[in-house]
């Protein structure tokens, strides 16, 4: 807990820890471990831990206090502690443990007091696109909003993504698209960034295709469903916790979308590089976990009927199957996607930081609804 100082520190702090944690508990706006924010003051970057749920803001300390001018130098030279950002942390204000995120650096190279940087499924819809750049503009054109907006194109999470950021940032750019990731936002208060937030989501939001026959559908017993969880006995699979996840396997759009490759970085983190896709039948399911072995994928669409979740799959890689259900969704049929390459998928699952988030993660979350994923 940073100390007050006479500047609105404690009373921003709390105001940040409030949005993190709204921020947190909405599917749409961040998901898991997904997404981070921050708050600048004194030359201390206060920064969201890795591995912790933005949702948890209020009941942990998921707060790390950082050193902004060493890490700013040590990103303009090169040094590789920019990446882990661990040697910068300043450990005598807090009594924490945890590593800050990775993408503190992301923080660090912006100048405003606070910047927001969630994986909102309205921006991931449309900057996961070939032609995403030019549709983004014009919705904030719309908006009014192209000013102080600035587009990256993807780099992998970490001191790359930093570098790249470090090149648009400035006092006049508090809008960030990042291209096939997320979405940047900054403001010299917590509550100027927060209606910020707020404006560009609502410019770059597409409603989804089929919400209302999903709402029909949780309301009672669901068609096929039981055929899906007959299907997954004795394999293993099982039904994922979230209902609506189903959407993925029954609209022709969804499925093009999730079967079309990794799209968004937590996506390969904690569903990996593939999903699975077969024919509704015990003899299609049964040849398909007879030649995947041990590597069977995350997630398996089973045609029409919807999907499954291998028992493994944990909590954090639930609230992703909700991301892509709520992301594909929201993608025209005809829409042109631009998945990872292998070079970018392999640069993603070979880096270090990203095994520590996934060493935090939490145990498989049966039956239960994922921490924060509160449709
Ligand atoms: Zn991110």
């Amino acid at each position: 807990m940073p100390p007050s100082d006479g500047f609105d520190l404690a009373s921003e702090f709390g105001a940040l820890k409030r949005l993190s944690a709204a921020l947190g508990r909405d599917r749409r706006r961040t998901q898991a471990a997904g997404g981070n924010t921050s708050l600048k003051h004194n030359g201390i970057l206060w920064v969201k831990a890795s591995g912790t749920w933005l949702s948890e803001a209020e009941d942990k300390d998921i707060f790390v206090p950082v050193r902004i001018a060493p890490l700013l130098e040590a990103l303009r030279s090169g040094d590789p502690r920019a990446e882990k950002a661990t040697d910068f942390v300043a450990a005598e204000l807090s009594g924490t443990t945890l590593r800050p995120s990775i993408e503190t650096s992301v923080h660090a190279a912006i100048p405003q007091a606070v910047v927001l940087h969630i994986h909102c499924v309205e921006t991931i819809a449309l900057a996961v696109r070939t032609d995403g750049e030019a549709r983004i503009r014009e919705r904030l054109q719309a908006a009014g909003l192209t000013e102080r907006f600035a587009h990256v194109p993807y780099c992998r999470p970490g001191v790359p993504l930093s570098r790249e950021i470090a090149r648009v940032a400035g006092p006049m750019i508090d809008v960030i698209v990042l291209e096939n990731h997320g979405l940047v936002v900054a403001g010299e208060s917590v509550a100027e960034a927060a209606e910020r937030l707020e404006a560009v989501v609502a410019a770059l939001a597409t409603p989804p295709r089929d919400a209302p026959e999903d709402a029909q559908r949780g309301s009672g017993a669901e068609p096929g469903l039981a055929e899906l969880s007959t299907l997954a006995e004795g394999t293993p699979y099982r039904l994922p916790a979230d209902a609506t996840a189903h959407r993925i396997a029954r609209a022709p759009a969804a499925r093009r979308v999730a079967l079309a490759g990794p799209l968004y970085p937590d996506h390969v983190i904690f569903l990996g590089e593939a999903v699975g896709h077969v024919e509704a039948s015990r003899a299609a399911l049964g040849a398909f976990l007879a030649e995947a072995g041990a590597s069977a994928p995350p997630l398996l669409l089973v045609d029409g009927l919807g999907v499954l979740v291998r028992d493994t799959v944990t909590a954090s890689g639930e609230a992703l199957v909700g991301c892509l259900a709520d992301v594909a969704a929201r993608i025209p049929e005809d829409a042109p996607l631009k998945p990872f390459t292998a070079a970018e998928l392999h640069a993603l699952t070979h880096w270090e930081a990203e095994s520590y988030r996934q060493s935090l993660d939490r145990p498989p979350a049966v039956g239960s609804g994922a921490p924060g994923a509160t449709p």
